[in-house]
């Protein structure tokens, strides 16, 4: 079989192969209408922005920066609100802090946010008391409650999600851009129940470092530091739901080639990346950085062929790999696969998500995840690229910026018995702040090791 090239490729090619995770839309002629509408409407991110993080990625990829992904499971409208917005920038905020002044590097920020919307599912339906439904599968393709009318697809919903990833994104540019981010000011990121947490002190101690640093360069420079008012939130979410991701592909004036201007950083869930499939085509053409997740059913020889594919050029920041293993497998699986892909001669990046292969249902039904497993993942992942002469250049995270009890385990000793009090995720389990905060120092106490 030839590999595919780059030129075969067009920004319709995806419709030739199988798709798999789409919705079925009951009215066809409603699904036109409403991707020609998302199609005219402005972008939300530009070319420039997306060239901007492919070469910060590159440079992650050589050891000179590092990524810090996180955000929701799912976005829903619902949450398209003020106080959940500022919450999760002022955890990634925090968290950035940490990790600048502990592993001593730029750290690129990229949300799983303002896009969010569409989830792959294990089953199409969803049976309770003998009525069957299809399953849900993200505000942007259908309702979380119940009942038929909730979960029919319904092509609206893509409309209403691009308006609320852009609501999102608004906010997020003011405030990143305006004094919110200011270093000087880490105050502002300070949650509500920040000063109750174990980590308060470490954390305001690293704040009172870092403010006597800048006093001291500012001093003997006698120049004030503009460049620490302000920082870069790029936007990630999976390239899940393809007709939209195409509606908001678009080409660009003095540019070769498409771009997705939807999100900087489109990504190839573990369910939707066979080689032959409809979403490695679709990502494999477009300008963008792209980020793939890689499971524990990935074999070495299937991961070379789709770093050839996703990236034919080996493009300086092109690729992004995302091991999502678990932390029982992850010690067997990722020495080979990152042997397949030195063995490729490419460059890539690579990240771990150690959320995705550690997620557990409780006794009574409810899908947790155990502190203690993802940061085990996340040590074993620094631990095998290491041996393997190789580089763990991010990190991939579900987290809230909101009190919730959905993860088990961390410096609180969250347990079983304490998921029912906040649980509010309708799909993953996430870190709560407290968790992401004290994640962030973990990282840092294992990169120093
Ligand atoms: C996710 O990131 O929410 C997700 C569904 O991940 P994966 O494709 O790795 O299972
Ligand atoms: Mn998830």
């Amino acid at each position: 079989m030839s590999e595919p090239t780059i030129q075969d490729w067009s920004l319709h090619s995806w419709r030739e192969k199988d798709a798999l995770q789409q919705p079925t839309y009951p009215d066809e002629a409603a699904l036109e209408e409403k991707l020609d509408h998302v199609a005219a409407l402005p972008p939300l991110v530009t070319s420039w922005e997306v060239e901007n993080l492919k070469a910060e990625i590159a440079r992650a990829a050589q050891g000179d920066r590092f990524l810090l992904q996180g955000g929701e499971c799912a976005e829903s409208f619902g949450n398209c609100r003020a106080d959940v917005i500022t919450g999760r920038l002022k955890i990634l905020m925090q968290m950035s802090l940490v990790l600048t002044y502990g592993l001593n590097t730029s750290i690129v920020r990229v949300g799983r946010f303002a896009g969010q919307y569409a989830k792959p599912r294990s089953s199409d339906t969803e049976t309770h008391d003998g009525t069957t439904l299809p399953s849900y599968r993200g505000d942007i393709i259908n309702g979380p409650e119940f009942s038929a009318e909730a979960r029919r697809p319904d092509p609206e919903r893509m409309v209403e999600a691009y308006s609320s990833s852009s609501l999102t994104l608004n906010l997020v540019r003011a405030l990143a851009e305006g004094g919110f981010a200011d270093l000087r000011h880490p105050e502002y990121w300070d949650l509500d129940f920040m000063d109750h947490s174990p980590l308060a002190e470490e954390y305001h101690a690293l704040v009172d470092a870092i403010g006597d640093t800048i006093d001291f360069v500012e001093a003997v420079t006698e120049q004030e530091l503009d460049s620490l008012e302000s920082v870069t939130f790029y936007t990630s979410h999976e390239a899940l739901l393809l007709p939209y991701e195409e509606a908001l592909s678009r080409s660009v004036p003095h540019k070769d080639g498409i771009y997705n201007l939807g999100t900087h950083l489109p990504w190839v869930g573990k369910r939707t990346n066979q080689v032959d499939n409809a979403h490695v085509e679709y990502a494999r053409g477009i300008e963008n950085p792209v980020g793939l997740k890689v499971g524990p059913d990935m074999t070495p020889s299937r991961l070379k062929t789709l770093v050839r594919t996703l990236d034919p050029e080996d493009e300086p920041g092109k690729l992004t790999l995302i091991s999502r293993l678990g932390a029982d497998t992850i010690g067997d699986r990722l020495p080979a696969l990152v042997e397949a892909v030195q063995a490729t001669g490419q460059s890539v990046l690579w990240i771990a998500d150690p959320m995705h292969g550690n997620t557990e249902t409780t006794d009574d039904g409810t899908k947790t995840r155990h502190f203690d497993n993802i940061l085990g993942e996340l040590e074993q992942a620094l631990d095998v690229h290491a041996a393997e002469g190789s580089h763990l250049g991010g990190v991939h995270f579900e987290l809230t910026g909101r009190d919730v009890t959905e993860c088990i385990g961390g410096a609180r000793g969250l347990s079983e018995a304490d998921l029912g009090r906040a649980y509010e995720s309708r799909v993953d389990p996430r870190l709560n702040y407290e968790q992401s905060l004290e994640m962030a120092f973990s990282i840092v106490r294992k990169y120093r090791q």
